[in-house]
């Protein structure tokens, strides 16, 4: 056979992804671009709130036209690709080959990205087979619920002025003293985590306005956990992962090894990109915007399971368990000089023991909406 150059190769992965897009099927109404460009031209207004809803006081008006510019230029690769999406998702894909270009890391044929109309919070690599492409997917579910939950952290850490800027405190503590003074963050936690352990997250979690100081640290903390999850999809397709007899008895140690070294991958990418960064990023470049995804993708994993079956789960099937992997961060942060190196174990730490606590306090609410007969889609 003659061999495909890379164009081919990533063409074949582009039609794959169709493929997967399809079998999807489109369940969220698809935007075609002109719909979108009416949208910015007639909604200015409300996007612009939107905007300064989630960027606080930060110059929204810049960004949602520079974001119309982009969305106008996105070449959309196929008829399932909604413009809004594929323009966020190709902006930070490309910021990660970029990085693994410039670190000299090898993208063997290339990445045919995109995202697929599922509510459920899915992302994940497939290898293209006889060529050295892959096809590197996100769910609908899964780019909201990082939307959702990143707001969502950052309304329940406690903020205080010091001096001309302010202290966050992530202490456990503190965390919990300001989540238990405000009714309003419990119920939205249960709700977050409910809905999107039900199947319909995107569509009924509400958009909460958020401003001021806890505005500028969701951008941080969506930020890290988006290139945490991006990156280590691109780690599996670095690697070529995958490719193995599934499933021994004592479990799929190989996999449990490649979701490790994903991770270490991913950290690495972030603390790359975060040093290129203007302005620093503490979530991104401790790795706790990892944490915090993992940690609270495992509540909406342990939170279906009890809507199914009534009882919590103790581990996850697919990947190694979400402690082990957090705590395996630590050995990447060898190549870290002190203080950070305390200081991002610390943070880590602190964050991980913060969902521990909340998904306490979540469980049994789920074991009663299981009793009373709600079953997920
Ligand atoms: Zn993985």
């Amino acid at each position: 056979m003659k061999p495909r150059d890379r164009k081919d190769e990533l063409a074949v992965a582009q039609d794959f992804r169709r493929q997967l897009q399809d079998r999807v099927g489109t369940r969220a109404p698809v935007k075609p671009r002109e719909k979108i460009q009416k949208w910015f031209e007639s909604d200015f207004g409300i996007l612009s709130e939107l905007a300064a809803k989630t960027l606080g006081d930060a110059n929204y008006e810049g960004i949602v036209e520079s974001l119309k510019k982009e969305v106008a230029a996105t070449e959309l690769a196929s008829p399932h690709d909604e413009p809004l999406t594929r323009t966020i998702l190709k902006n930070l894909c490309e910021e990660v080959e970029a990085a693994c270009h410039e670190q000299g890391i090898p993208l063997r044929s290339g990445v045919a990205f995109g995202s697929t109309a599922s509510m459920a919070t899915e992302a994940a690599r497939y290898p293209v087979f006889f060529t050295e492409a892959s096809v590197i997917t996100f769910s609908l579910g899964f780019l909201s619920f990082c939307s959702h939950a990143s707001k969502l952290i950052a309304m329940s850490l406690p903020h205080k002025p010091a001096g001309t800027s302010f202290r966050i405190y992530f202490d456990i503590d503190s965390v919990f003293a300001h989540i238990n003074a405000n009714k309003d963050l419990k119920r939205q936690w249960m709700e977050l985590i409910g809905a999107y352990a039900y199947g319909s997250g995107p569509t009924i979690v509400p958009s909460q306005g958020i401003s001021g100081a806890p505005a500028l640290t969701r951008i941080q903390l969506l930020a890290s956990m988006e290139r945490f999850a991006i990156a280590h999809e691109y780690a599996h397709h670095v690697a070529d992962h995958g490719k193995r007899e599934r499933a021994s008895a004592e479990g799929d140690e190989l996999g449990k090894l490649e979701e490790y070294e994903a991770d270490f991958f991913a950290i690495r990418i972030c603390r790359y990109l975060e040093s290129k960064e203007t302005a620093r990023n503490f979530h991104l470049a401790s790795g706790t915007g990892g944490v915090l995804l993992l940690k609270c993708l495992e509540c909406v994993r342990r939170a279906r399971h009890i809507l199914v079956h009534g009882v919590d789960m103790t581990a996850s099937h697919s990947h190694p368990e979400t402690s082990a992997r957090i705590l395996a961060f630590d050995l990447i942060d060898e190549f870290l000089c002190e203080p950070n190196q305390q200081l991002y174990k610390h943070a880590r730490d602190s964050f991980s023991a913060v969902v521990d606590r909340l998904w306490r306090g979540l469980q049994p609410l789920y074991v009663r909406m299981h009793k009373s007969g709600l079953r997920p889609i």
